[in-house]
């Protein structure tokens, strides 16, 4: 690695190691069956169980942790064919630890973003979950989640969604508190990721008592953390209970964690879920602000997926792909958009493809959420027609 911040490969990480290649090299094989990625995706799914085996205190969460590592096992399970007895085990131990975080969690709300989001909180545990609403032991806790999450949709400052204002804490480290709450907008972190886990949810025919009003707050929420622009609304990453709506004057970056794309996407899988057009007209507006921006205001630096071009690509063809009319702009800029990451192809680069850290210069990272793994899924799912199921992991769909 060249240059990178103390980040430590790992066999259970989503974003970061073996559990996000292992879904790389999933679809690859739903793409080309009889190309041998069934045997590089075999091998890093047994490092990640092998690895379950030494680390018994593993987290609940999507990007490091249980909910993860059995996304990716049922992924590449061929519909429950194979790894039977260790995807049992491995779903078993979820439904224990989520059942013991619901207990524990208050019924007011959270303390911290990362107890509800989706890279790290009961988000994540539930876009798993909905992979598997037709496995009778999956849906009631399903259930159960998604309304805790409706209640705390309810709530009002300093409760529900609004959380402790201090910065993350570092993983494994105990949650940071500050008398100063905030909501965050994003998808990643942020309510975004629940409007969007409700959306999913609601199209593969979960019904969940106050699921539609839950979401109505959500994107009243969304709205109340807009800001003008000279190119149309910017959805800030996050509103403060101590002054009104958001907390910088420049525009939120243009990716899929915050910012107007990712958030657009949540939207308009809402709008569409439960017919409310007006919500798919926002995500439209936010869509085209986003992409008449300026490249030094968008701060898009690399061409990976988090906050990367392969992001913007996939999430600008899945919006396009449910957008009831065609918009001759957002085609033009995903055109430029594909253009421009297949112009950072490398074949000298360690993986093709390289991150850039606005800090550091060029990261070389093999990884799914800031590596090479993120840009290869999203050019084998434009170049052929199976269709991009491991977008679940980022509530894209
Ligand atoms: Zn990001």
């Amino acid at each position: 690695m060249v240059g990178v911040p103390a980040l430590q490969w790992s066999a259970l990480d989503t974003a970061f190691g073996d559990v996000g290649l292992a879904v790389a090299f999933g679809y690859m094989l739903r793409v080309e069956p009889d190309s041998g990625w069934d045997e590089a995706a075999h091998s890093y799914i047994a490092r990640s169980a092998a690895a379950l085996e030494t680390s018994p205190h593993i987290g609940l969460g999507l990007y490091r942790g249980i909910s993860g590592l059995a996304f990716a096992m049922r992924y590449l399970s061929l519909r429950g064919q194979r790894y039977a007895r260790a995807l049992g085990r491995v779903d078993s131990l979820l439904v224990d630890q989520s059942t013991a975080t619901l207990d524990r969690l208050p019924d007011a709300g959270c303390t911290a973003s990362d107890q509800y989001d989706l890279i790290s909180g009961v988000v994540g545990v539930g876009a798993y979950l909905s992979t598997m609403t037709d496995a009778p032991s999956a849906v009631p806790l399903l259930h159960r989640l998604l309304g805790r999450l409706v209640a705390w949709s309810g709530r009002s400052a300093p409760d529900g969604f609004w959380t402790s204002a201090a910065p993350l804490p570092e993983p494994g480290r105990p949650p940071k508190d500050s008398p100063v709450r905030c909501l965050d907008l994003g998808v990643a972190h942020g309510i975004s990721g629940v409007l969007a886990l409700l959306a999913v949810c609601a199209r593969h025919g979960v019904d969940v008592r106050g699921m539609h009003g839950a979401a109505d707050r959500l994107v009243t929420a969304v709205r109340h953390g807009l800001t003008d622009t000279p190119w149309g609304p910017d959805v800030a990453y996050r509103r403060h209970d101590s002054h009104p709506h958001h907390e910088t004057s420049t525009p939120s970056r243009v990716a899929w964690c915050y910012g107007n794309l990712g958030v657009a996407r949540s939207l308009q899988l809402a709008g569409l879920a439960f017919s409310e057009p007006a919500w798919g007209q926002l995500a439209h507006q936010l869509m085209r602000s986003a992409i008449r921006r300026p490249p030094d205001v968008t701060r898009i630096s690399a061409p990976t997926f988090c906050h990367g071009q392969a992001g913007v690509l996939h999430l600008l063809t899945r919006f396009q792909d449910d957008l009831p009319f065609h918009d001759p702009l957002l085609t033009e800029y995903a055109e430029s958009c594909l253009r421009s990451v297949l112009g950072q192809y490398g074949p000298q680069k360690k993986f093709g493809f390289s991150d850039f850290h606005p800090l550091t210069g060029p990261v070389d990272n093999p990884g799914l959420l800031e590596g090479a793994a993120g840009v290869a899924l999203v050019l084998a799912s434009l170049a052929g027609d199976v269709p991009p199921d491991w977008e679940r992991l980022f509530l894209i769909g």
